[in-house]
């Protein structure tokens, strides 16, 4: 088995000065091939804008993704902040489309005064508001991930992940590892922990392919604290483990590095990947 795994940043590489819509042609020049576009803090691409990113990504065969804003809540219990999280997702899925971005991701939401179950409830039918109102602008071309969240007080365990994933067409997880890791108060120390989510994936949504983001990450009791640079790996996950997981079962992988690093410890998982593969 051959996987495709290819790594990129999560934003503009840390040297890069020029414009956004030219920036994968420094992305390929540095030897990656992903690009998380970000829109965490508002939609703010022009479609022009978008549509220049769109061949320029093409041109150089970077794959691009899509971080949407940050404040998207659909499992809330105030009806015109899921409205709001609702605007900000067609905002994202109509940027997606003009610039092709394969994923947008996004944190689906907190739990707030609600049981999981409840919230999940909530947001599923956000979702399905979401999904109608997408369809009535005729806008297909989206592919929503929402992403495995790190903080406790925040909707995002895995098993609720694939469940929306299993539940809504057009939706496929993001799986941020270093999320898991803070959730589980350090849970990923091995191989075969990475394994474990694999399979879960695997088993809950026939999947082959997989969306990701890793960093180390500080964390607390209530989960997440801030993340940190690759050398600073006493703070885990670990990375080979993940790596030679993915090369073992051979799935297709993007591989987003949200390290304060970025594109230079994207380098890096590529250095570690490609060693793996060698040995
Ligand atoms: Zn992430």
């Amino acid at each position: 088995m051959t996987s495709n795994v290819r790594f990129g940043p999560a934003g503009n590489p840390l040297g890069y000065r020029g414009e956004t819509v030219s920036v994968c042609n420094y992305i390929r020049k540095k030897g990656l091939d992903a690009y998380e576009y970000q829109a965490t803090y508002g939609v703010r691409i022009s479609k022009q804008s978008a549509l220049k990113l769109k061949k320029n990504s093409k041109k150089n065969d970077v794959i691009i993704s899509m971080h949407a804003p940050y404040y998207i809540n659909l499992s809330s219990n105030k009806d015109d902040v899921i409205e709001r999280s609702i605007q900000r997702l067609i905002q994202s899925a109509k940027a997606a489309e003009w610039m092709n971005a394969y994923r947008i991701v996004f944190h689906p939401g907190f739990y707030t005064k609600y049981t999981p179950t409840e919230a999940m409830m909530k947001l599923h039918s956000a979702i399905n508001v979401l999904n109608e109102k997408l369809e009535s602008m005729g806008v297909s071309n989206y592919t929503f991930a929402p992403e495995t969240t790190g903080k406790k007080s925040q909707l995002g365990s895995l098993e609720e992940i694939i469940e929306i994933c299993r539940t809504h067409e057009n939706f496929t997880p993001t799986i941020d590892f270093a999320h898991l890791h803070a959730r589980s108060g350090g849970g990923i120390k091995s191989k075969e922990d990475y394994g474990i989510i694999f399979e879960k994936l695997e088993e809950g949504l026939g999947l082959k392919s997989l969306h990701s983001h890793f960093t180390n990450i500080e964390f607390t009791d209530k989960g997440e604290r801030r993340h940190h640079a690759l050398f600073e790996y006493s703070y885990g996950p670990p990375l080979e483990p993940l790596l030679e997981e993915i090369a073992e079962r051979g799935w297709n992988v993007t591989v987003i590095c949200e390290t304060p690093r970025l594109d230079e410890d994207a380098l890096l998982m590529q250095k570690a990947y490609n060693n793996i593969l060698k040995n």
